[in-house]
């Protein structure tokens, strides 16, 4: 087991968004979470990288307990996360947004260059661009800088808060399968997804929250062929 969450509740100014929610992500695995736009991912995954602290619940990772740790230390013991919006510094070019990843995570210079080089391999486009300003890419080339960021921080799970989000679908496939690609390497993914349908196709399990409660858990495949989730999210 990597990630447990269990009994957590979290929201903005006392009042919660999220009642008691359990989650696990396992090594290696890719974990989808599924929901209608306000139904909470964004806020379990900030309460999950220390950006929101909890008013109830426990979150361990790797056995070790890390709720209400300071997202630095978070972020140093293994889990990184890669925002919905992408937040890039537009003016600063390519290399400069990818290497920021790094320096929130204490590791020697040949290893940050390891990483980014890593980073250079799945998305050679973001080599030969790597002195442009991120602000003069695509968005697919956006996300693909975001998603790099989170990886020169050296992590073994990786948080993707909608990483298609306005991409067109050819795009969206493409991230998807670098998100298949990075979870090949033995980084643990786990995906917030608009794009249900491709998200569960490439996850190996799936959550479904609703209102800030899980409402349906189950492998992937599982959840793919159930008929409230298809009725509710995959337009069937
Ligand atoms: P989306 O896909 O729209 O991001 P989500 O499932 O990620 O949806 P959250 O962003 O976690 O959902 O939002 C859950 C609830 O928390 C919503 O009702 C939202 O209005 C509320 N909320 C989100 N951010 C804040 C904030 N900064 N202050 C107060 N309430 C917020």
């Amino acid at each position: 087991m990597m990630l447990t969450v269990t009994g957590l509740s979290a929201g903005y100014d006392a009042i919660d968004v999220l009642h008691s929610v359990d989650i696990t992500a396992e090594q290696g695995e890719i974990t989808v979470l599924l929901g209608a736009n306000g139904s909470g991912k964004t806020t379990m995954f900030k309460t999950i990288s220390g950006l929101i602290r909890p008013t109830a619940g426990e979150i361990e990772f790797n056995g070790k307990p890390i709720t209400r740790r300071p997202a630095s230390a978070i972020v140093g013991a293994g889990i990184a996360h890669s925002p919905e919006g992408r937040h890039l510094f537009p003016k600063m070019s390519v290399e400069k947004n990818l290497v920021l990843g790094g320096y929130t995570r204490r590791k020697n210079r040949s290893r940050q260059r390891e990483l980014l080089n890593q980073v250079f391999e799945l998305f050679p486009i973001l080599h030969e661009k790597r002195h442009d300003p991120s602000g003069s890419l695509s968005g697919g080339q956006q996300q693909m800088v975001a998603i790099g960021r989170a990886l020169t921080a050296d992590p073994r799970l990786l948080i993707l808060d909608e990483p298609s989000m306005g991409l067109a679908p050819l795009v969206v496939k493409q991230v998807l399968e670098a998100v298949v690609e990075i979870n090949r390497t033995g980084i643990g993914v786990l995906l917030a997804e608009q794009n249900a349908t491709q998200a569960l196709r490439i996850a190996h399990r799936g959550y479904v929250l609703a209102e800030g409660r899980v409402v349906l858990s189950g492998s992937a495949d599982d959840l793919l062929h159930d008929s409230d989730v298809r009725a509710a999210y995959l337009g069937m």
